[in-house]
């Protein structure tokens, strides 16, 4: 395995991977969820192509001062992870060799970044689509796997590379989760035993109220109202948002009558964690 520390090493090695490259972006602190999208990527370039991994904590993308300095950094058990996952290539630039100090371009999505997350977190997807793009551009990847848990992100990103003509093909990958149903994230780590223990009523909740669509509703009201009662049930949990949006506009609905997601974001404290269903009519 490779492993390029800057940009110029990089350069330096791009040329001679052997291609299709499949790109997994992430900012590191890997569990089991990042590993699913390295062996999707072995899946989709074979034994001869390239699976790259990106480590980088983006600073641009964070809202909050706080998130960015306490996030989780194992670089080496994450490098380690990365050999016995199979990966072929891992990047591990420092902020200053991504973004120069007088950068002045960014890539931002006007549309769909106006819901969900990014109507909580201002400038996040502009942080990640140009993250991504700058990511896109130094691999020339023939691929990259993202995750599904991260939906909108995903919807976002398919955008930029529509809409910006990316020659990328965008694979998703289904969510991972810990035994308990709880979304595995590398913030997970972050909450106390008792945050801990009470974080699955997260996705019971969004489970719960999808049931009441097999049962016939169809009115968003009543399911937000099932949903946002049973994570009120939490003595530890603040509700950042809880929507139920289209699968394709990520607008808002009153009555679900085509693909729709039911997503939140929680915090326990500081520590913001995000899940979504799906709900199919
Ligand atoms: P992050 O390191 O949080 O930026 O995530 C890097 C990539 O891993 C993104 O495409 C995420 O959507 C994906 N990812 C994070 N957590 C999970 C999970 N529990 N299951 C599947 N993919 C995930």
């Amino acid at each position: 395995m490779i492993v390029a520390a800057d940009t110029a090493a990089l350069m330096e090695k791009i040329d001679v991977m052997p291609r299709p490259l499949c790109l997994v972006p992430t900012m590191g602190a890997l569990h089991e969820g990042h590993l699913a999208l390295i062996h999707e990527a072995r899946r989709v370039v074979g034994t001869t192509g390239t699976v790259a991994v990106s480590i980088f904590v983006n600073p641009i993308q964070f809202d909050r001062k706080e998130d960015l300095d306490k996030y989780p950094r194992p670089l080496s058990a994450d490098l380690a992870a990365c050999e016995a996952a199979g990966a072929d290539l891992v990047f591990t630039p420092e902020s200053g060799q991504m973004y120069h100090a007088d950068h002045s371009i960014t890539v931002s999505e006007n549309r769909l970044s106006s819901f969900l997350c990014g109507a909580s977190r201002p400038g996040h997807f502009s942080g990640v689509c140009t993250v991504v793009m700058k990511l896109f551009m130094l691999f020339r990847a023939q691929s990259a796997v993202f995750g599904k848990k991260d939906f909108q992100q995903l919807a976002i990103i398919k955008r930029m590379v529509r809409d910006l003509n990316v020659p990328i093909e965008i694979i998703g990958h289904a969510t991972i989760r810990e035994a308990d149903g709880l979304a595995m994230s590398s913030r997970n780590v972050r909450l106390s035993p008792e945050q801990r223990a009470d974080a699955p009523i997260i996705r019971r909740s969004l489970t719960a109220a999808r049931d009441l669509l097999s049962l016939g509703e169809r009115q968003a009201e009543s399911i937000l109202a099932a949903a946002r009662h049973h994570l009120e049930k939490s003595q530890m949990l603040k509700i950042d948002y809880l929507s139920l949006v289209d699968a394709e506009t990520l607008e808002p609905v009153a009555t679900i009558r085509r693909p729709a997601i039911l997503a939140t974001a929680c915090f326990y404290d500081t520590v913001r964690l995000i899940d979504h269903v799906e709900l199919l009519p």
